[in-house]
C-alpha cells in the first residue's frame, strides 16, 4: 500500500482548534478507503517564535519540503496586532513557507452551501447557484516588492512588482480549470492606473490565445470588488494579483455565509499546502466555538490536489453537506431558526461530520 507523509501545523490561537478535526477527518479517510496516511507536526508564527525565536524554524522548512503535502491552520497573535513595531513576527513564518516552497498559486472556491443562504448577509435570490473558483497569485506583489521609510520614517512604500513569467504560470492554471467549469474566467487588474497591471493584462492576452474555448473578461479591481456583491453568479473563475486577490477572497466569504466555511489550496513547484482562509480569530480561540468546517474542506482539497483523490475530497464535501442539511451549525453560521440542541461546538461539529463521513461512503459502496 502506498504511504502518504502529511505535515499538520496547527499554528496559532483557532488554528490548532480547527486542524484537529482537519487531521482527524483525513484519518478517517484513510480508514475508510484503506490509504495509509503517516503524520507529523511542525511549528510556525507565534507559538514558533515562542519555542525557537524565529517563526520559520530550519526544521520545520525540512519537514515541509519532504512530505506529499502540509494541512495548515493559522497564524497570528494579538502582542504583534497591537504593536507593529515588533520585529520578528508570526506573517513572516508564513510569507517565508510560501516563497521558499515556490506556492505561487492561491486556489480558493467560494461554494455555497444551499443551507447556508441565509447565514449571509447577501440576499438569498442574489446568492443562489454562485460557485466561483479564485486564482490569486501567492509569491510577488506588494508583498514582496521593495519596501522602504524614507524621509526620517515620514514616508513609506511597497513596490507592487511582477514579472510576465510569473504571469503566465498562474494564468494557464486558471485557463485550465476554467475549461473544466463554465468556460468564464474574469482577470482582475487595475491597468487603467498601474504599470503592472497593464504588463499582467497584456499576458493574459498572450495566454487566453492557448484558450480559445474559454471567454476571457478583463475587470478592474473596484469594478469587480462591486460585481461580486451585486452579482455574484456572473462569476466563474477569478485571476487576481495578490493583493487584489488577499481582498477579493475575503469579500467573497460573505457569499459563503462565514469566514469558517473557506478553505484553500496553495500549490507550485513542491508540497502542496492546505488551510481555512480564516486567521488565528483571538476573540474565539480556546472557547471551543470555532467552526472546524474550512479546515475539514482544505482536506477535500488536499486530497484533490496533491494526491490526485477527488472522488475522496467529494465525499467530504457530501459529508459536510449532509451536516448541514440536517441542520447542524457552528455558532457563527446559526440563525435564529437553527434550534439550541443543533447548534454545535467545534469537538460536536467535527465528530458529527466524521460520523456522517462514514454514511457518506458507505452509501457509495
Ligand atoms: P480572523 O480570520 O482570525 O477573524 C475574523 C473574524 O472571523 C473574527 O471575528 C473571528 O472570530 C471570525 N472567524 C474566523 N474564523 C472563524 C471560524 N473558523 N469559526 C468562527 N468564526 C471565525 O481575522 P483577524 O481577526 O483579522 O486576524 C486575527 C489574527 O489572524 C491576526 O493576527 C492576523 O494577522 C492573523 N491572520 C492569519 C491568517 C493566516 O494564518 N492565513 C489569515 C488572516 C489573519
Amino acid at each position: 500500500m502506498k504511504q502518504y507523509q502529511i505535515l499538520v501545523i496547527g499554528g496559532d490561537g483557532i488554528g490548532t482548534e480547527v486542524t484537529t478535526w482537519g487531521k482527524k477527518i483525513l484519518e478517517e479517510i484513510g480508514n475508510l478507503y484503506q490509504i495509509h496516511f503517516t503524520f507529523d507536526t511542525a511549528l510556525l508564527g507565534h507559538a514558533a517564535i515562542e519555542a525557537t525565536g524565529t517563526p520559520l524554524p530550519e526544521e520545520t522548512l525540512t519537514k515541509a519540503r519532504q512530505a506529499n503535502a502540509i494541512l495548515f491552520g493559522a497564524i497570528g497573535h494579538p502582542m504583534y496586532d497591537n504593536d507593529p513595531s515588533l520585529k520578528v513576527r508570526p506573517e513572516q513564518g508564513l510569507l517565508g513557507l510560501r516563497k521558499a516552497l515556490g506556492l505561487y498559486t492561491n486556489i480558493r472556491p467560494i461554494k455555497l452551501f444551499d443551507e447556508l443562504l441565509n447565514a449571509s448577509s447577501i440576499k438569498p435570490e442574489i446568492l443562489k447557484g454562485a460557485d466561483i473558483l479564485f486564482f490569486r497569485e501567492l509569491t510577488g506583489d506588494v508583498y514582496f516588492g521593495e519596501k522602504a521609510r524614507r524621509d526620517d520614517g515620514n514616508t513609506a512604500y511597497d513596490m507592487m512588482i511582477y514579472s510576465k513569467y510569473e504571469v503566465e504560470r498562474i494564468a494557464h492554471k486558471a485557463f485550465q480549470a476554467a475549461q473544466k467549469r463554465r468556460k468564464i474566467l474574469h482577470s482582475v487588474d487595475k491597468a487603467n492606473v498601474l504599470e503592472s497591471s497593464r504588463l499582467w493584462r497584456e499576458t493574459v492576452n498572450e495566454v487566453a490565445k492557448q484558450y480559445p474555448d474559454v471567454q476571457l473578461h478583463h475587470q478592474f479591481i473596484d469594478s469587480a470588488a462591486m460585481l461580486l456583491i451585486k452579482s455574484p453568479r456572473m462569476f466563474d473563475v477569478v485571476l487576481t494579483g495578490n493583493l487584489f486577490g488577499d481582498i477579493l477572497t475575503d469579500e467573497a466569504s460573505q457569499i459563503a455565509g462565514s469566514m469558517g466555511m473557506l478553505a484553500s489550496a496553495s500549490i507550485g513547484d513542491s508540497t502542496g499546502f492546505y488551510e481555512p482562509i480564516h486567521g488565528s480569530a483571538p476573540d474565539i480561540a480556546g472557547k471551543g466555538i470555532a467552526n472546524p468546517l474550512a479546515s475539514i474542506l482544505s482536506v477535500a482539497l488536499l486530497l484533490e490536489h496533491s494526491l490526485d483523490m477527488k472522488a475522496q475530497g467529494q465525499s467530504i464535501v457530501e459529508a459536510v453537506d449532509r451536516t448541514l442539511k440536517q441542520g447542524y451549525r457552528t455558532i457563527d453560521i446559526a440563525d435564529e431558526n437553527t434550534p439550541k440542541s443543533h447548534i454545535l461546538g467545534t469537538d460536536a461539529m467535527g465528530a458529527k461530520v466524521t460520523e456522517i463521513l462514514k454514511q457518506v461512503v458507505s452509501d457509495l459502496w
